[in-house]
């Protein structure tokens, strides 16, 4: 069955050296571990967690150092045994700071005591969903989204699609690919908890066709189940969004401000559902994730790195940046945030960290032309050059008409302006003013 259909918009972003090509061959491995941690408590779209730790508190791998607060919460681990050296605010990747704790690594690695669920199969969904928020699971393929909140179906919703998402669209990265190469039975595992737990009738592994060994080694994991089934896509960017995924895998459109559920289909991106698994059966909670170190590093590779490492630690392990980098990102090319310091912790959403040559960021802005090409190229058919032009005459009004907070930050229309103009940017600075906006006049409301 051909179940491909073509997203509006989208490109095909070439690759430097150091791309999928370098790192897709090369096995996750895990770096030296860091001397320290610094482990941001606010890890998930949503409310940032509880500290439940002090400065000179010993803490074990595993343990909770972050309660979840309200439905859209996730808890938070010691991701390395040692001593809590402060609880304080640190510099995260978007150059804001963040609640952090910071540990001292005693490189004794020891663990928490791990409680796997005796009875996986008779979970419920709500049962599903509490675990997932105690093991800290969001979605790891940069949403953040908090699992235990994606697991929870408000009344009157059915899901009969569950989509593993493993497309893996952006460039350079290829942390989700290795997963999938690795782990393929523990991410079948996952998803059929979910599939059981909802009564989901069937599992769709979406992946795209640059990778074809996954697809092989993932249709082998979930062989004889006639629920699942593989699909591979064209490479084309971001087919690993989720409304792109949606529409490409079941011709479902999922409106403006709607989620996928409001069409029956649960997304979940592959690490998150591997998390899953390890939460129920082992009883393991999220201390790592895989990071995609590439582009111009010395020694590109794959590492299983623990939440909180450092930029300056992991590129140690990579041997260290070549002298042409000009530019350093946390993520992928296309969404990922420019850094401009080495002391930020890799977060549970981090899937690459990329020395480039080039990037949008480093060139000077020209007059916009009008050529449209940023129209043509949003997947999510909005007017970037309205919008930004809008945000710096500060009109924000105008902006928010033009749905600027539907915006999904992929970074297309910057990449595809020949005035190289940094609409992304902008648009990004809109929607974040636009979201003060509101906060402001709720404040204010709640001060009357
Ligand atoms: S960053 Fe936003 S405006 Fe630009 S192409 Fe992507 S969705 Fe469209
Ligand atoms: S792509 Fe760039 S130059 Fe063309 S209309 Fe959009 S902002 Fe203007």
């Amino acid at each position: 069955m051909n179940l491909f259909h073509k997203f509006p918009g989208g490109v095909h972003p070439k690759e430097g050296s150091g791309g999928k090509a370098v790192t897709a061959g090369l096995p996750i491995v895990e770096p030296h571990q860091p001397t320290r941690v610094v482990i941001p408590l606010h890890q998930n779209i949503g409310t940032p967690s509880e500290c439940l730790v002090q400065k000179g508190d010993t803490v074990r791998v595993g343990q909770r150092i972050g309660e979840a607060v309200g439905l859209m919460g996730a808890a938070v681990h010691a991701s390395v045994s040692g001593t809590v050296a402060a609880c304080e605010p640190c510099i995260v990747a978007d150059g804001t700071q963040q609640f952090c704790v910071i540990i001292d690594n005693d490189f004794q690695d020891t663990w928490v005591d791990l409680t796997p669920v005796a009875y996986p199969e008779s979970l419920t969904a709500k049962e599903l969903a509490d675990i997932a928020r105690n093991a800290g699971i969001v979605g790891m393929g940069g949403a953040t989204f908090p699992y235990g909140m994606k697991l929870t179906m408000p009344p009157n919703v059915k899901i009969d699609t569950l989509i593993l998402n493993g497309a893996e669209c952006e460039p350079y990265l290829s942390a989700d690919h290795r997963l999938m190469l690795e782990e393929s039975e523990g991410i079948v595992k996952g998803a059929r908890l979910i599939q059981k737990a909802l009564e989901i009738q069937r599992v769709i592994i979406a992946i795209e066709d640059n990778k074809p060994d996954a697809i092989d080694v993932m249709a082998k994991a979930c062989e004889g189940d006639p629920t699942f089934q593989v699909s591979s896509l064209p490479v084309r960017y971001p087919q690993g969004g989720e409304k792109q995924l949606v529409y490409a895998l079941t011709k479902r459109v999922v409106k403006m401000g709607s989620l996928p559920l409001n069409v029956g289909v649960l997304v979940s991106n592959v690490a998150s559902c591997l998390a899953l698994c390890q939460a129920v059966h082992e009883g393991r909670p999220v201390i790592d994730r895989v990071v995609t170190v590439g582009g111009t590093v010395k020694e590109p590779a794959n590492f299983r790195v623990r939440i909180g490492t450092m930029v300056e630690a992991l590129l140690d392990n990579a041997q260290g940046l070549l002298p042409q980098t000009r530019l350093l990102i946390l993520g992928g090319p296309m969404m990922g945030m420019s850094i401009s310091r080495r002391d930020i912790p890799i977060t549970k959403g981090c899937s690459g960290l990329l020395g480039l040559e080039i990037g949008v960021a480093l060139e000077e802005e020209q007059p916009c032309i009008r050529c449209a090409r940023c129209v043509d190229a949003c997947p999510v058919k909005l007017a970037p050059a309205l919008i930004d032009r809008y945000t710096r005459n500060d009109t924000l009004t105008e902006a928010e008409e033009l749905y600027a907070m539907n915006c999904m930050e992929c970074g297309i229309c910057s990449w595809s302006c020949p005035s190289r103009r940094h609409l992304t940017q902008s648009i990004k600075m809109c929607k974040k003013l636009i979201r003060q906006k509101y906060d402001q006049a709720a404040q204010q409301k709640g001060a009357k």
